[in-house]
């Protein structure tokens, strides 16, 4: 097969969609005001705004002043996290209940405030990577002020039972937060029928463009400032608007939201032909649950082939792969989601995540197909850790067989 690029790592970041890029460039040339101006050409940013503002409503079911504008995923998660644990302390309640295969813009936060004299609960997810709402009940207390669960995760792409764990808090009086920046654009969200108080989001990972998002905060629930100095976002936070990258989320969520049912089809069969191409290898398993995961999201472990190794061999092939989330390659330690699910370390180190998106198509699942089995193999040949597997120092645990 002729070398072609595919681009498989659309976890960590999408291509723009040509829509989201020309409903930007007004606002670069022509819209260039200052929103908070009170002459033409600032009120003309400000009518980009307002209009974008119930488009992004009107697609995640919420009324336009639920919608606040930040600078992506990070920022919302930190906004809504810090918001609710301020509210619960005023009333004495420092409990807060997450998981422990969250993103780190959530952990992260929620380290920092064990730090300031709140308590926290990470819940195990079971090892197919999901965690139920019962699980949730059990944990919340009578001063727990916030529980925060992703909706989709980021490196296995399982899918939390949102909903349902929405419902236990609304019963319980207890606030909850989901960071939907890997299920926002990808499958169906709504906020009122998915019973969330808040909600996180982020453009780049649905087509849209870098440095830009948005938080759901249910009306009543008061909001708090994370970025002081100005009046923009309501005070709640600071700083001339993006009003570009505004405009370009806004046309992004729009045309996913517009085809999510047709590229939720085609990826998943794209997804689960990759997987059972993939499972082929020996000593090989799919991490996350089979059925309840991103349409797009592959996440496979093949022993004593090393992640950092494998994304190197496939990079060049052509292929962009990630191991764990794109914020760990960096660092040695096996990814923290991984490590969640139970696998050995020498396991978790095997990984490859390769997440598709509406831009890929079956040629590049025919591509990978042929060149990931020699990859795989080309790496093992390098490995000492395969040495242990093939003289038995170390057991096999996969056996070529899926897991979850
Ligand atoms: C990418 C990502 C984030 C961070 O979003 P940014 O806009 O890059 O700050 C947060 N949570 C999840 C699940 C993500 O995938």
């Amino acid at each position: 097969m002729e070398k072609r690029t595919v681009y498989a790592d659309n976890a960590a970041t999408t291509a723009m969609s040509m829509r989201a890029i020309e409903a930007m460039t007004p606002c670069f040339m022509k819209i260039y005001g200052n929103p908070s101006s009170l002459h033409s050409i600032g009120q003309e940013a400000k009518e980009v705004l307002v209009d974008c503002r119930e488009r992004m409503a009107a697609r995640l079911g919420c009324k336009p002043e639920e919608i606040y504008f930040t600078s992506g995923g990070s920022e919302a998660d930190n906004q809504c996290i810090r918001s609710a644990a301020l509210l619960g302390a005023r009333k004495g309640k420092r409990h807060i209940v997450s998981t422990a295969f969250e993103h780190h813009a959530v952990l992260h936060t929620l380290d920092k405030l064990k730090k300031e004299g709140f308590e926290v609960t990470l819940l195990d997810v079971h090892n197919n990577g999901l965690i139920t709402a019962e699980e949730v009940r059990a944990a919340i207390r009578p001063d727990t002020c916030l529980v925060t669960v992703m909706y989709a995760n980021n490196e296995i792409g399982t899918i939390q039972p949102i909903r349902e764990i929405g419902r236990v808090c609304r019963e319980m009086g207890v606030i909850f937060h989901t960071d939907a920046v890997q299920a926002v654009g990808h499958i169906p969200v709504n906020v009122a029928e998915d019973n969330v108080d808040m909600l996180s989001l982020s453009a780049h990972k649905f087509h849209g463009p870098k440095g830009v998002g948005a938080l759901y905060c249910k009306k009543g629930l008061p909001l708090s400032t994370l970025i002081e100095g100005g009046a923009q976002e309501r005070g709640k936070r600071a700083g001339t608007e993006n009003i570009a990258g505004i405009a370009g989320m806004t046309a992004a969520l729009e045309e996913a939201c517009e085809h999510l049912e047709e590229n939720m089809e085609r990826l998943t069969k794209m997804r689960d032909r990759l997987i059972e191409g993939l499972k082929k290898i020996p000593y090989s398993g799919l991490n996350g649950d089979a059925k309840r995961r991103l349409p797009g999201n592959v996440n496979m472990s093949f022993e004593g082939a090393e992640g950092e190794s494998l994304i190197l061999y496939a990079s060049a092939e052509g292929i962009c792969l990630s191991s764990g989330s794109a914020c760990t390659t960096a660092s040695l330690q096996p990814s923290h989601v991984l490590m969640s699910l139970g696998l050995p370390h020498e396991v978790a180190h095997c990984s490859l995540r390769i997440t598709l998106a509406d831009t890929n198509s079956e040629e590049d699942v025919d591509y990978m197909l042929e060149k990931l089995p020699k990859v795989v193999e080309r790496v093992r040949n390098i490995s000492s850790l395969w040495d242990d597997y093939v003289s038995g120092k170390i057991p096999h645990v996969l056996g070529g067989k899926t897991q979850g």
